[in-house]
């Protein structure tokens, strides 16, 4: 037999970001001493209330299928979060919980999007947006955003970015890869302009825990009339309690867009792990305490990589105001050479610290900036101190 591949899947592109990465991990396996700031999850341990409660959940019995939507037990969890966190009320059948947030926006797209339908999407994004998109036959259109503007998409570029054929916009706040956070007035603007268009709000809010007390994450169901009925939010475990292995997502929005992802659902994965629904359970209505330890330790680490970057000539970051990444422009060094070597791109920045002084980072390219490139403070301080001191030593090296 000779295979042949489907056309969908034929059109995936291959992340420019794995090469790296993967030689990294190569690298590492045969002795050497790479520092990567390629985490894309918290380094912490699960806490152990969270664990405990898994335990529990399996020595009770909970381990069978569960209502494909989520157990009542969770939705409710998540309801009296929103309620007390942004004064929204949901009700449980406005709430579908999922393999993880990645999974509520691929059920999503494929709940909403025909064939040409097209969804703005703000760069930088996060990687996995466009292709989800495309999978469900959507055509992402992106907006590029700037620097200079805290990489927001500004009301007036979403305004000429609305076709007739705009199904939705992506905004995720706070935001992988930049850390930017929307404030409330920016955020309604937005929303109003989508409201007032037709235009779903897709707010990717799984990073929403994680802000640094500068500015203070806001859910764009709230911000004005009509955004709530407008609006589908996504949110998860994942990020905020150093859950990403237990995968459960979660999706807030309107009851008929609601039924339509679970139908998706329902005929792929079924429900969401029942052990990890209730482990999700205590992780949402337990203490909040262990999130803010994590924070605590995050914002640390975010200045000693933000101030060590800045002072390195030729690299120039922003302080991220949330998440646990720092978007580092390197656009200056772009034209210099060590030996035979030109550095024109984000590919061939990271591909030259990762060869020179084994630092491993994420190039921009992935996110749709190639004049940057991401690093995660999700590792040790001591990490960061030594890989930001081999970054200055590598550009050092460039003529
Ligand atoms: C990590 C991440 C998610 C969801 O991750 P899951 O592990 O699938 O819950 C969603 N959006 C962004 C921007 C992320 O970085």
């Amino acid at each position: 037999m000779r295979l042949k591949l489907s056309q969908r899947v034929l059109g995936l592109e291959a992340s420019p970001t794995l090469a790296i990465t993967s030689r990294a991990k190569e690298l590492k396996k045969k002795g050497h001493d790479i520092v990567s700031f390629t985490a894309g999850e918290p380094d912490f341990d699960t806490p152990s209330h969270i664990k405990e409660a898994a335990i529990r959940a399996i020595n009770e019995g909970h381990t069978k299928y569960t209502p494909v939507g989520g157990i009542d037990e969770l939705k409710e969890a998540i309801i009296e979060r929103y309620r007390k966190d942004h004064s929204l009320e949901y009700s449980k059948e406005e709430i579908l919980v999922s393999c993880g947030g990645k999974h509520s926006f691929y059920n999503l797209c494929q709940a909403l999007l025909d064939q040409g339908d097209e969804v703005i999407v703000p760069a930088p994004y996060w990687v996995s947006y466009p292709p989800m998109v495309r999978l469900a036959g959507g055509v992402p259109r992106i907006v590029s955003t700037d620097e200079k503007d805290g990489f927001k998409i500004s009301p007036e570029e979403l305004e000429n970015a609305i076709t007739e054929k705009t199904k939705a916009i992506v905004i995720n706040s706070p935001s992988n890869p930049t850390g930017a956070v929307y404030s409330h007035e920016e955020l309604k603007a937005l929303v109003e302009i989508a409201v007032e268009r037709g235009v779903l709000v897709i707010s990717d809010e799984i990073y929403d825990k994680l802000v640094y007390g500068e500015v203070e994450s806001v859910c764009a169901a709230g911000v004005c009339e009509g955004a709530r009925e407008n609006t589908i939010v996504l949110n998860g475990v994942s990020k905020s309690y150093s859950m990403t292995g237990w995968r459960i997502g979660y999706a807030l929005g309107p009851k008929e867009l609601i039924d339509a992802m679970m139908r998706i659902q329902s005929q792929s994965t079924s429900n969401p792990t029942s052990i990890s629904q209730w482990a999700s359970v205590a992780a949402i209505s337990g203490s909040q305490q262990c999130v803010e330890e994590m924070k605590r330790e995050f914002k640390k680490r975010r200045d000693i990589m933000v101030d060590g970057l800045n002072s390195i000539e030729g690299i120039s970051c922003i302080r991220p105001h949330g998440a646990f990444y720092v978007f580092a422009n390197v656009s200056a060094l772009f034209g210099r050479r060590y030996n035979d070597r030109v550095i024109n791109s984000s590919v061939e920045f990271a591909s030259f610290l990762l060869d020179t002084v084994e630092v491993c980072v994420v190039p921009g390219a992935g996110f749709g900036d190639d004049r940057f490139v991401r690093l995660s403070f999700a590792c040790s301080e001591e990490d960061i101190k030594k890989g930001v001191e081999r970054i200055r030593e590598a550009v050092g090296l460039l003529r």
